[in-house]
């Protein structure tokens, strides 16, 4: 690649990192120093009654131990909170923001869709105390189709409207959504390609809408297979999936590299196994997954 490259690993804090971000920490690294570009890091510290103390620097001790070295400074979210703010001001002087008070009760027989129930509704007063999320509004017709070309996976396409209707920008407890903050992030960092796991390839549409509705750039995107269980479920700290074991990096990483069809070598440092997979390693390349754990 011969354009400027800037990528970022953006982990939510809420455990250990497990063997399935690791996978996306190693990919992610090695797209990102294979196109001579930058890797930052950013901590997703925007739900804290999910986030065990320590939780950060236990992430950041493990990149270090496999060999994963970033760019500058982490940010950190939780520090963001005025950006977030006015990237929702911005979008409620747009009028495409309204309060939703709707109930998960209410949203079951939707199937993941907003049916629009509170759509009308605009920002209009609500009796003091009611409990509401803040929605933004996806586009009718033919606008809400949303295109982008996957590095790996080619072309894809999605009607916003239809798969899945105006979504969450701040939730019901008053924390910030993880699209509205992604979006105001990988801006602010000048993130020019987004990398991380395919489970995150249906937010990426919705993550289009609000870049094109605050006026900022799209990223490329590529979405890494990820990692799952016997049952084929994705391997995530909330299923309870072990923390990397830190004492064995060289075997972590030997593993990781394999499962991306890249040489690996247990015996060998991290840093010489990193240096070898660079040297094949080809986004084109990479297995779409999933892969089993096991
Ligand atoms: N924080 C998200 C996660 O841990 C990843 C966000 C992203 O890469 O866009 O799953
Ligand atoms: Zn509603």
């Amino acid at each position: 690649m011969t354009s400027p490259y800037i990528s970022r690993f953006a982990p939510s804090p809420s455990g250990p990192l497990h063997l399935g971000s690791l996978l996306a920490a190693v990919a992610g690294w090695l797209d990102a120093r294979a196109a001579g570009g930058q890797w930052l890091l950013r901590i997703e510290d925007i739900d804290p009654p999910r986030e065990p103390a320590g939780a950060k620097d236990w992430i950041l001790e493990a990149l270090v131990a496999h060999g994963l070295n970033w760019n500058g400074e982490p940010m950190l979210q939780s520090s963001r909170g005025d950006a977030y703010r006015a990237a929702l001001d911005q979008l409620t002087a747009a009028g495409m923001v309204f309060r939703c008070t709707c109930t998960r009760q209410d949203l079951r027989a939707h199937d993941g869709v907003y049916p629009g129930t509170c759509r009308d509704r605009g920002m209009a007063a609500l009796p003091e105390g009611t409990p509401h999320a803040l929605r933004v509004r996806v586009p009718e017709g033919d606008a809400a189709r949303i295109r982008f070309e996957d590095r790996l996976r080619g072309d894809r396409v999605f009607d916003l409207a239809a798969e899945q209707g105006d979504f969450v920008i701040r939730r019901k407890d008053g924390l910030w959504a993880y699209q509205l903050a992604v979006v105001v992030d990988d801006a602010e960092q000048g993130i020019t390609d987004v990398v991380r796991g395919v489970d995150l390839l249906d937010s990426t549409p919705r993550q289009i809408h609000l870049q094109r509705t605050l006026g900022l750039p799209t990223p490329r995107y590529l979405h890494l297979p990820i990692l799952v269980d016997q049952r084929g479920d994705k391997l995530s700290k909330q299923a309870g999936a072990m923390g990397l074991d830190l004492t064995t990096p060289r075997a972590n990483l030997a593993r990781t590299l394999a499962w991306l069809d890249l040489p690996s070598d247990p015996r060998a440092t991290v840093q010489t196994q990193l240096e070898r997979a660079l040297a094949h390693y080809r986004p084109q390349n990479l297995p779409p997954g999933p892969i089993h754990l096991c």
